[in-house]
């Protein structure tokens, strides 16, 4: 029995793997769930999986939680705030993490599981983003085991050989060819992208996910985002990584080896895919996916990236080639000015204007420790709020 943990479990993805746990009762128990602020969610997802422990973010939250458990007889514990996320990502009742809360507060829970030394299904990729090696340097250090949820990260992952060391020239790997749909705006005049709602923006063609990365598919900064994910994973430099538009979401992506081969995972776009092969490998257990149906959709299509349309992904590049804690003013500058165009208080373009300049006029430097990678996540969400301040007065 694999006994989980599944941070952000109201979430899109907390959700889908929830779906796939109940699927093999035989194999999973859940051990604690996590959710911000919907109370009434999880009270039903803890009637359902009963599990010892559930945190929320805040003391009136866990006030709720409680009471709704206690009516329906429940006896999950609940807690609140990030000590006790922590708590459930490293007790030694979980074998297993779902890393799956968004943005930056999933960085020291997910980091607490890779220091006591389990296994990691990860998702919430702004925590690898902001502080790349430290984290990689933990799971390796801890004996922590990391697996992408991430559906290209996965595709890639399944598309390496099972005993790839992090160095592609090791692997014969010539390129990561990472596929991206190009979001709901691939074909829109660009002079319209101005004024777009958080409505359009959200309206993925392929994925339903929850809205802060839709809001980062519409600009590419989720393929940025998921550019320096790569980088860390597989031990890729940015010259071996190239972004292929894709619309259909069928590849998921792909390795290119130096004979020529191209390695790809395709499947219908459906998270359960990817988080049914991270709980279950290195076997495989059915998902609820359906199977993928080639001739229905009959043509595939690939282009190359517009980095004028999608300023946003040329950014994420520079953060990346510029290193230390230049991923997470990025990431930092990214979730307020998100934020900020969802709450309408900025325009769908001044998204991309908000991030240049936090990058542009703040210093970055050597990510030495997570508390400097914190600083650069305060000073960078400082910076951000100001300019979002004065473009919304
Ligand atoms: P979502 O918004 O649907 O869910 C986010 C979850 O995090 C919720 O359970 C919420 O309660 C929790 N949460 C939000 N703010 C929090 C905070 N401050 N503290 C603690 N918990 C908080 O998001 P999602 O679409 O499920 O995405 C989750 C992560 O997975 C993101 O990092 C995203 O980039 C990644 N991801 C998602 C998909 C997808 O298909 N949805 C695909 C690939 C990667
Ligand atoms: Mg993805």
């Amino acid at each position: 029995m694999q006994r989980i943990t599944i941070l952000g479990a109201t979430g899109s993805i907390g959700v889908s793997t929830l779906d796939v746990l109940a699927r093999h009762p035989d194999k999973y128990e859940v051990y604690a769930l996590s959710a911000h602020g919907r109370v009434d969610e999880l009270a039903a997802q803890c009637a359902q999986f009963r599990p010892a422990r559930a945190v929320v973010g805040s003391a009136d939250a866990a006030a709720r939680l409680a009471l709704l458990l206690r009516e329906r007889g429940i006896k999950t514990d609940v807690e609140y705030g990030e000590a006790a996320l922590c708590d459930i990502a490293s007790h030694s009742q979980t074998d297993t993490v779902m890393a799956a809360i968004v943005g930056a507060a999933g960085l020291a829970p997910t980091l607490a599981a890779a220091r006591a030394g389990k296994k990691i299904l990860l998702a919430n990729k702004e925590a690898l983003v902001m502080s790349g090696q430290l984290f990689m340097d933990a799971v390796q250090e801890h004996g922590a085991t990391l697996l992408p949820i991430d559906s290209e990260h996965n595709a890639i992952f399944q598309s390496l050989p099972q005993s790839y060391a992090r160095s592609p020239r090791g692997a014969g790997v010539s390129k990561i060819l990472l596929t991206a749909s190009g979001g709901p705006f691939l074909k829109r005049d660009v002079a319209t992208l101005e004024h777009v709602t958080p409505d359009e923006a959200c309206k993925h063609p392929n994925w339903e996910m929850g809205r802060k990365i839709s809001v980062d598919s519409a600009t590419m900064m989720n393929k940025g985002l998921e550019v320096i994910e790569a980088h860390w994973l597989f031990g890729a430099p940015a010259s071996l990584i190239e972004v292929v538009i894709h619309p259909q979401s069928v590849i998921h992506s792909m390795v290119s080896y130096v004979d020529g081969s191209v390695i790809a995972e395709l499947g219908n776009p459906d998270m359960r895919t990817p988080i049914a092969n991270a709980l279950a490998f290195p076997d495989r257990i059915e998902s609820g996916v359906g199977q993928l149906d080639l001739t229905a959709i009959g043509t595939l299509h690939f282009e190359k990236p517009d980095f004028v349309r999608f300023p946003c992904l040329a950014l994420a590049f520079e953060a990346l080639q510029a290193g230390g804690t230049a991923p997470a003013l990025l990431n930092a500058a990214n979730e307020v000015a998100v934020a900020a165009f969802l709450d309408r208080r900025i325009g769908f373009r001044d998204i991309d204007r908000v991030i240049a300049r936090v990058m542009h006029e703040n210093e970055h430097g050597a990510a030495s420790s997570i508390d400097a990678v914190m600083a650069q996540d305060a000073r960078a969400r400082r910076a951000a709020t100001a300019i979002v301040d004065g473009i919304a007065r």
